[in-house]
């Protein structure tokens, strides 16, 4: 079972899984909330209440459907995990302690993928297999963000108000085939042939008199700024006001994972040559090597991907996370050192904001660690820079002035758009 964060990333991941044999499925999300809020305190992160809710709240389903046959021993719950350093370490091991208070869900196993080894997936299938897997899985995660920028391009210029969200939900369907069928071959052209397809036709959906609009960054903690419920449709509500909107991608966190333990495996191996532990520098090397091809392997992937659709639509790019790092030194604004998302968000705001966005939004769970420490550096900079910026934490209560926020936020990046200009793809 994997949670639902983004919706088109998580359905082409489980077809991909599909492909490779192993019986995958996207559970519904946020139905179940007020389970999640029953076993947390109040106390944890807002994207632990939902996925808690979610697991329960399917569990409660499956055993409805099937009365007495139903056996929890036969799911696996996927939810990756962290060493911290913020609460996401905890997620995993807070969810077996809920799941193993009820009785007959001690037995149902969570899939602990752990950001120690990248996600590497051992486990979920064969040792053979796993590379072939983790190669599909990353391409699915890539594939998934082109199609939501596609959706972000086109929906605020759609000639008929809704045809944009129907044409993505079915072509979200069709790719979940594709994937299943040339997933496992690694056929990556033959996915892209029909990604190629779609996006011809969804050219069509636009209405060519529209002018462009103000160019919206979102940057933020992972789970909120893809889970549209969580966020109260937060690119929505800024199109309403007439953005065209680019959230930072999926693959970029799986890049900043590799990258970040490439670099813990340089600075370690750094450290043993100093002291001459030959064990420790052998031990090292190895993770270098393995690391190291994994990021170029992604990059890599993610560039030919890039290089070929958006050759037939201007869509946004990703950065670099190494060029990130190289603001963050540049500026002396945050180490990596310190780790968590911050180490993306505040630099692929300065991005956003050197590359000629109109205006930057921060999105993340009431008090997000990662985040609000993004918030307090940025914050000033952004004054400096000129351009329009806002926080917009959230839990599931709905702010009375929030809409007002966004409205205020988006007459803002119209003047700046106005007298600057935007950027172009
Ligand atoms: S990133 Fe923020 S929301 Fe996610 S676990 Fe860390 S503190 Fe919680």
């Amino acid at each position: 079972m994997i949670p639902q964060m983004n919706r088109i990333g998580g359905h082409l991941l489980a077809a991909t899984f599909r492909g490779f044999g192993i019986h995958a499925k996207v559970m519904d999300t946020y139905k179940g909330l007020d389970l999640g809020k029953k076993f947390t305190s109040g106390k944890e992160c807002y994207p632990c209440q939902i996925t808690t809710g979610d697991i329960l709240y399917f569990m409660e389903k499956e055993r409805e459907r099937l009365g007495d046959a139903f056996d929890p021993e036969r799911y696996i719950y996927f939810m990756p995990e962290s060493s911290g350093p913020c609460r996401f370490g905890m997620y995993n091991k807070y969810q077996r302690i809920v799941l193993d208070s009820l009785p007959e869900l001690s037995r149902l196993k969570i899939g602990s993928l752990t950001t120690d080894d990248g996600y590497s997936l051992s486990g979920i299938i064969d040792k053979g297999r796993v590379r072939d897997l983790r190669k599909a899985a990353y391409f699915s995660v890539v594939v998934a963000d082109v199609m939501d920028r596609l959706l972000w391009r086109i929906r605020p210029y759609e000639e008929d108000p809704g045809t944009t969200d129907t044409f993505i939900e079915r072509s979200m369907h069709v790719m979940e085939d594709v994937f299943e069928e040339f997933g496992p071959e690694k056929a990556f052209d033959r996915i892209l042939d029909q990604m190629e397809v779609i996006i011809e036709k969804a050219k069509g959906l636009m209405d060519p008199r529209i002018p462009r609009k103000p160019l919206i960054g979102i940057v933020g903690e992972i789970y909120l700024r893809s889970h549209t419920h969580a966020n109260q449709d937060l690119i929505r509500v800024l199109e309403k006001y007439g953005a065209e909107v680019v959230n930072a991608s999926i693959a970029e966190w799986m890049n900043y994972i590799s990258y970040d333990r490439l670099r813990e495996a340089k600075i370690a191996f750094g450290l043993s040559m100093k002291q001459l532990r030959f064990g420790p520098m052998k031990k090292q090397i190895k993770k270098i090597l393995g690391f190291g091809s994994e990021l170029y392997y992604q990059e890599f992937r993610q560039k030919k991907v890039y290089d070929r659709l958006t050759s037939m639509i201007d869509l946004a790019g990703d950065h670099k996370v190494g060029d990130l790092e190289k603001v963050l030194r540049k500026d002396d604004l945050f180490s990596f050192d310190a780790g968590t998302e911050a180490c993306l968000s505040i630099p692929g705001i300065v991005e956003y904001a050197h590359e000629g966005y109109n205006g930057v939004v921060n999105v993340y769970p009431f008090t997000c660690m990662p985040s609000t420490i993004t918030s307090s550096i940025i914050r000033p900079r952004m004054d400096e820079l000129g351009i329009p910026y806002l926080d917009t934490p959230c839990d599931e209560s709905i702010q009375p002035g929030r809409e007002a926020a966004i409205r205020t936020f988006m007459y803002q990046g119209y003047q700046h758009f106005k007298q600057y200009g935007r950027k172009a793809f």
